[in-house]
């Protein structure tokens, strides 16, 4: 597999994603991820939004809200197992990611005392590695979390960002995922708020215009599109970024656009 570009778009390729940063902050505004009220919250989130729409990790949210248990990573973890799968229910999976979810808060009390800001805080590389030994957490939740949670100025990769970087040629939709990440991340400045903002932004545009069958007339990326328009996607990722129970990602505050699965 390779990780060239597949076509030279007319800027640079560095710049590349700082470009579509500017051209979707132009249309967009300010998203303002992550909505949740504290870290903790946004840690039950990344795994709960795995593989649904965020609208039903909201749902399962809200339960855990209101059983007062989102204040506190060893309340949440004293619940039976069986207890917190019936709280996760609308979010699907829901043995699952309870499992999942005991394993991250058990992660969190070794490492941070029950805070996850301490648990993230670090050399994002390490603490990455030290995330993906964590039952149920891959690449995309690891960033996430170093992110949304930890502060740390890392890109979240994810299936909305394959779909846009392969349609206009500027990586391999397929490319590893952290061979991605470094690329979107040289292009930009190392600062959380930038890496916030395009990851909210992808993900908006992918929902608008960047989906299935790509509406690239009045979308804010078309003048990055590569002279004949956007590229096929090889079918592995269009598998990869089709609808599926379970594979999906997140989130979207106060602008009405909520984050979901790329489809
Ligand atoms: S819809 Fe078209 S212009 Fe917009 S991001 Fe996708 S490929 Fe680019």
């Amino acid at each position: 597999m390779t990780s060239a570009p597949r076509r030279t778009s007319r800027s640079s390729s560095g710049a590349l994603p700082l470009e579509a940063h500017r051209l979707l902050l132009a249309r967009y505004g300010p998203l303002g991820w992550w909505p949740a009220e504290s870290p903790l919250e946004v840690c039950v989130g990344a795994i709960l939004t795995q593989n649904t729409a965020w609208s039903n990790a909201e749902r399962a949210l809200g339960n855990l809200r209101a059983a007062g248990l989102l204040g506190d990573a060893r309340a949440l973890l004293a619940l039976p197992e069986a207890r917190l799968a019936g709280l996760l229910r609308p979010a699907g999976s829901f043995r699952v990611k309870a499992r999942r979810l005991r394993a991250l808060l058990r992660w969190i009390l070794a490492r941070g005392d029950g805070d996850p800001r301490a648990a993230l805080r670090g050399d994002p590389a390490r603490i990455r590695a030290d995330l993906l030994a964590v039952h149920g957490v891959g690449p995309e939740t690891a960033d996430a979390l170093l992110l949304y949670a930890g502060g740390h100025p890392v890109f979240v990769v994810d299936a909305y960002a394959r779909r846009v970087a392969g349609r206009h040629g500027w990586r391999d939709p397929g490319e590893d995922h952290d061979r991605m990440r470094a690329w979107f991340e040289s292009g930009l400045p190392r600062d959380p708020r930038v890496l916030n903002e395009l990851h909210a932004e992808i993900v908006t545009v992918g929902k608008e215009h960047c989906r299935p069958v790509p509406r690239c007339d009045g979308c804010p990326l078309e003048p990055l599109l590569p002279r004949g328009g956007p590229l096929p996607l090889p079918a592995a990722t269009r598998r990869r970024a089709a609808p599926r129970a379970g594979s999906a990602t997140r989130r979207g505050a106060g602008t009405g656009r909520g984050r979901s699965r790329a489809r």
